[in-house]
């Protein structure tokens, strides 16, 4: 029986353990903080052995794999000495593609990984093909292998989950873009970012596709510098070649084999002009199984977006209250900013992974009236934009944050919370800042 070592007790530690005890391994867990109580008692009635508060694992010795979980950082101790010892890492993709013969769709990107992986899961299951979802979405695609019968995944894949691949090769892989995010995990290199987020399709055959946002210059760089043997099907708004998806009054039109589907988006109900290229993403994949383009067309239409991504929360007085909470990056920020048409009082700040804000500084001085901080630490933000807005307000409260707007906020004008941080510093997360936000919205 072979020996296998999972890094983290998270949702991706205990999806790859349920898979790993499935197949008959012997399974050993170790996580350097705490283990929550629940998941210890299910951890006992599987009978594995598990460590918690260690940096640096006690069970290295004999292992056949080590499974890390997205989480845990390439420098760990315990991923350190395992390379040292000889001991393959790998990811809990990498494991649970091993043990399925399903069609699979991953998506990554820097932003719009959810929209667009939710949008495919959509138009495939409204097509009546029988479809998972997982991956960083928050439900683990080893857990659902062990457990489900799906013909075909949807993965949505962060560059963590990304890392620690060997043979990983989805059909069909999506690129959305690539723009500096998490950089504070990747030593401020952006290069060793890309490349984590190019492995998507490091091992894709030639009859495989890659998907990929042609607007983004970084990400076409990308793709010549790491190439790939997949057929590459670019989606944007100028393109030329044979296989390619791009838009045209309103309509998407895939062009692909010589053949050219045409289809409506006049009832798809999202804004902006980011939230097309992932419908153009989406239903490409659609394309590419041949579903019907009627069907495509209904479920871009019934498509009703996600909670935190320009979310529109209510209209009060004439004012529009938007939640982007999960815009935790300047290049999710800029797209917001980008599709509201009206003057905008702007909740931004948080946790500042290396941001850039020259790139949002144009639509700043274009849009905005007001700024209202809300981090811990808001000088950054001061310092850069002190300059262009009449209005800066500080404050650390988001209770506060809301009222201010509102007082400030005349009709017809937006109050959008876009914050281009992470939330860690003031809330539990980016949900639980969104559901501050619109908790307040409401009680105004
Ligand atoms: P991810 O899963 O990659 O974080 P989401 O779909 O959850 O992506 O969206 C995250 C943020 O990025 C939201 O603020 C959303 O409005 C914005 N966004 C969505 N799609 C795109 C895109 N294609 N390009 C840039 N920003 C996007």
């Amino acid at each position: 029986m072979g020996k296998i070592l999972v890094l983290g007790a998270g949702v991706s530690g205990i999806g790859a353990i349920q898979l790993a005890i499935k197949h008959g391994f012997n399974v050993f867990v170790s996580d350097s903080g705490e283990i929550n109580e629940a998941v210890k008692i299910k951890f006992k009635s599987w009978g594995i052995i598990w460590e918690e508060n260690v940096n640096n694992s006690n069970f290295l010795e004999g292992l056949d794999w080590i499974i890390k979980s997205p989480g845990i950082s390439p420098n760990s101790l315990s991923v350190i000495n395992g390379i040292k010892m000889g001991i393959p890492i790998i990811s809990e993709i990498e494991f649970a593609s091993r043990y399925t013969n399903a069609k699979i769709i991953g998506v990554t990107g820097s932003n719009g990984k959810t929209t667009t992986a939710q949008l495919t899961y959509e138009i495939i299951k409204n097509a009546g093909l029988n479809v998972g979802i997982a991956g960083n979405i928050g439900k683990s695609f080893a857990k659902q292998v062990a457990e489900e019968s799906f013909d075909i995944y949807v993965l949505e894949l962060s560059s963590f989950q990304l890392e620690n691949i060997i043979n990983f090769a989805p059909d069909i892989a999506v690129i959305t873009n690539i723009t500096p995010d998490h950089l504070d995990r990747y030593n401020g290199n952006f290069q060793d970012y890309i490349k984590a987020k190019l492995n998507i399709t490091l091992m894709q055959n030639e009859k495989q596709f890659l998907l990929f946002n042609s607007e983004d210059t970084v990400l076409g760089n990308a793709i010549i510098n790491n190439p790939t043997k997949a057929i590459k099907h670019p989606f944007g708004f100028k393109i030329k070649g044979s296989s390619k998806t791009t838009f045209k009054e309103k309509k998407i039109i895939i062009e692909h084999n010589n053949s050219k589907t045409m289809i409506s988006t006049t009832s798809f109900p999202l804004k902006g002009r980011h939230n097309l290229l992932n419908a153009m993403a989406a239903s490409t994949v659609g394309s590419l199984f041949n579903l019907s383009k009627d069907s495509v067309r209904e479920s871009l239409s019934n498509f009703k977006g996600l909670p935190h991504r320009l979310e529109h929360v209510l209209k009060i007085q004439d004012v529009n209250y938007i939640n982007d909470s999960k815009a935790t990056n300047v290049n999710a920020t800029y797209y917001a900013l980008q599709t509201i048409n009206t003057p905008t009082i702007w909740i931004a700040g948080g946790v500042d992974k290396g941001n850039k804000y020259g790139q949002i500084l144009p639509l700043v001085r274009e849009k905005v009236k007001a700024i209202i901080c809300l981090g811990g630490d808001n000088s950054k933000l001061i310092e850069f934009f002190y300059k262009v807005t009449d209005v800066m307000v500080e404050t650390q409260s988001m209770l506060e944050a809301v009222k201010i707007a509102n007082k400030i906020a005349k009709r017809r004008e937006t109050v959008l919370l876009s914050p281009a941080c992470s939330s860690f510093d003031l809330f539990e997360n980016f949900e639980d800042r969104g559901n501050q936000f619109k908790k307040a919205v409401r009680n105004l």
